[in-house]
């Protein structure tokens, strides 16, 4: 099966795919992560994807196109993927369009986290992330079991460059001009379906999974 998540930054997307990951076992393909790792390598690449990212700007489609292609047609993408971050524009969904036909594969649905403004500013604000295992927190809903401290690296926690207040606000506005309308052209499709991104995350998980049974799209397991 092949998914995309689509929602607004703060939508709780990552927390979901990771989530979606452990019950089926699909590949989660984050094109933030991605990018960020692209940043720690480095070089003339690198120090360009900083700037946009860090601005809350998008990074241009044929660089994130390029990695997301080259990364679905690895062998263990064949089970199916589930696209966290991508595609954000119209651009990047007609190219997720082609690249999968080209490979005799389709999109079967779109999961679109439905968030409010405030739910989203108050998550993204509140967000801390281990530099090194890469595991996120939150002050108040998922807080550290030592304050600032990563329960697993015993190292500091730091607050992503792009999490600060003036960024945060670009990357809504930015969404709400660049990705939005993606939500029509799913629609369009067929492919589209709500769920509502301001509850907390284990419910959603337990709506999501339900939504996916029922399309039969993943495997009722009445074991358990
Ligand atoms: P969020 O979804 O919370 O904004 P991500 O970690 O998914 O956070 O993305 C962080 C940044 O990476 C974005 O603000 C943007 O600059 C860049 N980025 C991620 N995915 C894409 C994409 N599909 N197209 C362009 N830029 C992207
Ligand atoms: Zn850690």
């Amino acid at each position: 099966m092949n998914m995309v998540l689509l929602g607004p930054p703060g939508a709780g997307k990552g927390t979901q795919a990771d989530m979606l990951i452990k019950a089926y076992g699909l590949l989660h393909i984050s094109t933030g992560a991605m990018l960020r790792e692209a940043v720690k390598e480095g070089g003339e690449l690198g120090a360009e994807i900083e700037t946009y990212m860090n601005s809350g700007e998008l990074v241009p489609d044929d660089i994130v196109t390029k990695a997301v292609t080259e990364r679905m047609n690895k062998p263990d993408a064949a089970d199916g993927v589930i696209l966290d971050g991508y595609p954000r524009t119209r651009i990047q969904a007609e190219s997720l369009d082609k690249a999968l036909r080209e490979e005799n594969k389709s999109l079967d649905t779109v999961l679109y986290f439905k968030t409010s403004e405030e739910v989203a500013v108050y998550r993204l604000s509140g967000r801390r992330v281990c530099e090194k295992c890469g595991k996120n927190y939150h002050v108040v809903n998922i807080p550290p079991r030592v304050e600032n401290i990563c329960d697993k690296c015993n190292v500091k926690l730091i607050q992503r460059e792009d999490d600060s207040p003036e960024t945060v606000k670009n990357r809504l506005a930015v969404y709400g001009k660049r990705t939005k309308d993606l939500i029509v052209y799913y629609n369009e499709k067929g492919l589209l379906n709500e769920v509502d991104g301001d509850v907390q995350a284990k419910k959603l998980f337990d709506e999501i999974d339900i939504l996916l049974k029922k399309k039969g799209l993943i495997e009722n397991d009445d074991s358990n």
